[in-house]
């Protein structure tokens, strides 16, 4: 039996067979969403909450989408308005939830751990919708779907993940993923940008971007993650767009029909050209964002089914099988 987990916390706890049950899902949901009337009942009667203690502008929205297309209540907790900042912990505020029997619950937290702890004391299925530089497995999940549906596969490919791995929860979900999947990761960047015992990660590491990109059939690029980093980790942004900035001549590099990938949010001129961004023949950045509705409602159905199973109710498997 695939995907039998309570909670989504982390690529790290995924089978390959998990994985190919989200993805396969969630190709249905992104026939779902180019419909007109895009709502089917897989949560009809479950509450969602929200709980963002970070920023976020396409994984909120996608996760509000989801569950709203799912047919959920969907309850968006302004985190900034909250008890959180009179000195309630963590755990208080997860169990002042529990109390009004949500069944999912996504969180966003900037402590890598904070999510799983959470998940420890409520009753219901938790999402970890990023967690400090530790996860973030819908990210990586969409970022699979995209692959997959762009290469029609996602085993035997190279990617190279390039930028400020250190700092990504990106990254991170990404490399337990692809190689999972039996993929060839590179990690491309500054050695002052790799996270220590990267040598330990199974994964080629590289320091120069024309290396790096040799024939990759797909190029993902990362943020600055600035709010992350507490000293001088690059000379200047122009420098380091200068050496690491995706460009024409760096892709060039890369094969032929390499894709570009960016999880959001882009910052042109600094990690990658505008033009190459906005190139339809090569970015699917887009297309990333579409597939994040789609697998987010992939993952709350499968969870729903998990406890609905486990609260001993009839499973109603709605459309969506
Ligand atoms: N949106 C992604 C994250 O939350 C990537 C980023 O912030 O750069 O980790």
């Amino acid at each position: 039996m695939t995907f039998q987990a309570r909670h989504l916390l982390g690529i790290e706890h995924l089978s390959q067979s998990d994985i190919r049950a989200v993805l396969d899902l969630a190709e249905s949901y992104v026939d779902l969403n180019r419909r007109t009337v895009k709502k089917t009942d897989a949560l009809a009667g479950m509450t969602q909450i929200n709980m963002f203690f970070e920023n976020s502008t396409r994984t909120q929205s996608s996760f509000e989408l989801a569950g709203k297309r799912l047919g959920a209540d969907v309850l968006n907790m302004a985190m900034q308005n909250s008890s959180v900042k009179k000195g309630e912990t963590l755990i208080d505020t997860a169990l002042t939830l529990n109390a009004m029997h949500p069944d999912l619950l996504v969180v966003r937290h900037p402590n890598s751990g904070a999510v799983d702890l959470l998940a420890q004391k409520v009753e219901c299925a938790v999402l970890n919708a990023g967690d400090g530089r530790h996860e973030h497995p819908t990210q990586a999940l969409l970022d699979a779907l995209t692959i997959r549906r762009e290469k029609g596969r996602i085993q035997r490919l190279t990617v190279a993940i390039c930028g400020d791995i250190a700092h990504s929860r990106v990254a991170r979900s990404n490399m337990l993923l692809l190689g999972k999947m039996e993929n060839r990761v590179r990690l491309v960047g500054p050695p002052t940008l790799m996270p220590p015992g990267v040598d330990q990660l199974g994964v080629e590491v590289c320091d120069d971007m024309r290396t790096g990109l040799q024939d990759a059939d797909v190029v993902m690029m990362l943020r600055l993650q600035k709010e992350r980093m507490d000293g001088g980790f690059i000379p200047s942004e122009r420098e380091y767009f200068h050496r690491y900035g995706l460009d024409a001549e760096k892709l060039a590099f890369a094969k032929p029909d390499a894709i570009v990938m960016h999880p959001g949010p882009m910052n042109r001129g600094v990690e990658i050209d505008g033009t190459i961004a906005d190139d339809i023949n090569r970015s699917v950045i887009q297309e990333q964002v579409e597939m994040g509705v789609a697998v987010r409602m992939a993952c709350m159905d499968l969870l729903a089914r998990n406890l609905r199973r486990e609260r001993g109710r009839a499973l109603s498997d709605g459309d969506y099988v």
